[in-house]
């Protein structure tokens, strides 16, 4: 059984100030409902293991690690909501390490619901079946949807009942990551005032996701962390850009939740936007909307510039060990250069309105057909967003039947008469930009999807596959798992194919 699945885990490296190296807890009955062979595949995971549904239910529900793991829960902080805690860390995950997949990517493998740690606080270390199933879902439709996304690989029942006011299912879900550093994982050193561990931090970022800013030989230490901060900003960027381009709600931006490399992470009461309004939200955590659909973009200015407070400390720190160093000079200027490291930090977040702002009509410039902003393009975007709000248009369909209408001039009747006039203008703007109906219905084919995971969809699976668990308690492990499976197969299967029209017996 030996080196079936090897995982190595370049965080124990970083030492323990990091993590707590931590068991799971033991499940009682474990069954694997969900295994994504494809993401499997994808990290050298050998048909023999993937064959073996019953070793795989041990791996992945925690009862069973493979050889040589050491399984870790990572520590940070976090600013949820605006509140800044201090101690937060992995309280029911499972670093279990990390596999090289075919693209040569190191990708984090985790369980997450695997049972309490040194982070837990008052949590149970559990995850019940539906938010596990959820994760499952709507990170594989970002994948196919194209926007930068953890994935899951597995989704374990456990055969426990959790308390969640109600009994629940407990399962385990794998998720599969780019890495799990967040902006909260330097908060953790930041207000520990842990300057080492800090840049050591910052060392293994950059080599694991930015290894171009330390191959660049002429950048100084100051540049370097400046470089950091500019490159993280611009994924943050990209990843707003691409959720709003398709609706999607994240509904807990807390800056643990961000991750480094720009990936989504943390599928909790995430949504997709149907009627386009920029106050949409979903999540009743969100009581104030803090994270609404159409704030996401100026949250994201606001997570970096909590990283960027964590690097100036970085920058400040260094130059008073140089100082030090130099102590026989008599005089110090740390109040003058800490003027300036916060200028120079403060420039890289200040262009964060510009930048997003490019993004964002640039994407939706796509969406309409058209290759990038030039002029009246602006006008035209905003008239539209604002005729779907105060009309109350659903967002996905508004742009699919707009891309339709280019070949078809039938679907033009399927948009509502409130666009009529907007409509008239957008055709003749495309005209003087000399963009033909085809190559726009092309562009916009590629970015407007015909089909979403939407919220409704979403949760009646969740809700017969609980109703299916608790209520059938008698069934085989193996018909849970095929109902299961059956009912998230079908629902993927249209998902995987989100620009083109998939014939379904179910309308999705
Ligand atoms: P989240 O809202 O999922 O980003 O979680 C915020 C923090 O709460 C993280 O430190 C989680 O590990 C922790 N947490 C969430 N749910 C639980 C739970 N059931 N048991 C223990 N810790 C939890
Ligand atoms: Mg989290
Ligand atoms: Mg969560």
């Amino acid at each position: 059984m030996d080196e079936v699945l090897k995982l190595s885990n370049s965080y124990i490296a970083l030492g323990e100030h990091f993590f707590q190296r931590a068991l799971p807890q033991k499940v009682p009955a474990a069954n694997l409902l969900l295994w994504n062979n494809k993401l499997a595949d994808s990290l050298l995971l050998t048909p023999a293991l993937q064959k073996d549904d019953a070793l795989l239910a041990q791996y992945f529900s925690g009862n069973q690690l493979p050889e040589g793991t050491n399984a870790i829960a990572l520590a940070y902080s976090g600013h949820q909501f605006g509140h800044f805690n201090p101690n937060l860390g992995d309280g029911r995950a499972h670093l279990l390490g990390e596999l090289v997949d075919t693209d040569g990517v190191r990708r984090d493998v985790q369980l997450k619901g695997s049972g309490q740690t040194a982070f837990s606080r008052r949590g149970d270390g559990k995850c019940a079946l539906g938010p596990a199933l959820r994760e499952y879902i709507m990170s594989e439709a970002l994948y196919s949807l194209g926007v930068p996304t953890s994935r899951c690989l597995a989704v374990v029942a456990t055969g426990e009942l959790i308390n969640r006011g109600l009994a629940k299912p407990g399962a385990v879900v794998t998720r599969v990551a780019a890495s799990h550093i967040r902006v909260g994982s330097f908060q953790y050193f930041a207000a520990r005032g842990d300057i080492q561990s800090l840049n050591k931090l910052l060392d293994y970022s950059i080599e694991r996701h930015f290894p171009e800013i330390n191959e660049d030989e002429n950048l100084s230490e100051e540049q370097r962390v400046l470089c950091f901060l500019e490159r993280v900003m611009d994924k943050q960027i990209t990843l707003i850009t691409q959720w709003l381009r398709i609706g999607f709600i994240h509904g807990v931006m807390n800056t643990d939740n961000t991750a480094i490399c720009g990936e989504t992470i943390d599928f909790g009461p995430c949504a997709m936007m149907g009627i386009y309004h920029e106050d949409a939200v979903f999540s009743s955590i969100d009581e104030y909307g803090r994270y609404a659909f159409g704030s996401q973009g100026k949250i994201g200015q606001w997570n970096m510039a909590r990283l960027a407070d964590c690097l100036l400390l970085i920058l400040t720190s260094a130059h008073k060990n140089k100082d030090e160093e130099n102590a026989f000079n008599g005089k110090t200027d740390d109040a003058d250069y800490e003027q300036q490291a916060l200028k120079k930090v403060e420039l890289i977040i200040h262009q964060y309105p510009n930048k997003f702002d490019q993004a964002y009509h640039n994407m939706y410039a796509k969406k309409l057909g058209m290759n990038a902003i030039n002029g009246d393009e602006r006008t035209i975007i905003d008239e539209l967003l604002t005729l779907m709000q105060s009309h109350n248009l659903d967002y996905t369909q508004t742009f699919h039947f707009l891309t339709q209408s280019l070949s078809d001039p039938s679907q033009k009747e399927m948009l509502d008469t409130s666009l009529s006039h907007w409509y008239e203008t957008w055709l003749t703007h495309l005209e003087t930009l000399k963009i033909s109906t085809q190559d726009a219905e092309a562009l916009m084919v590629k970015n407007n999807p015909v089909v979403i995971p939407r919220n409704h969809h979403v949760e009646e699976i969740l809700e017969r596959c609980e109703l299916f668990l608790t209520t059938r308690e008698n069934e085989t492990p193996a018909n849970k798992k095929n109902m299961v499976t059956e009912l998230v197969s079908e629902f993927l299967h249209v998902l995987r194919s989100p620009y083109q029209e998939i014939e379904t017996t179910k309308n999705y």
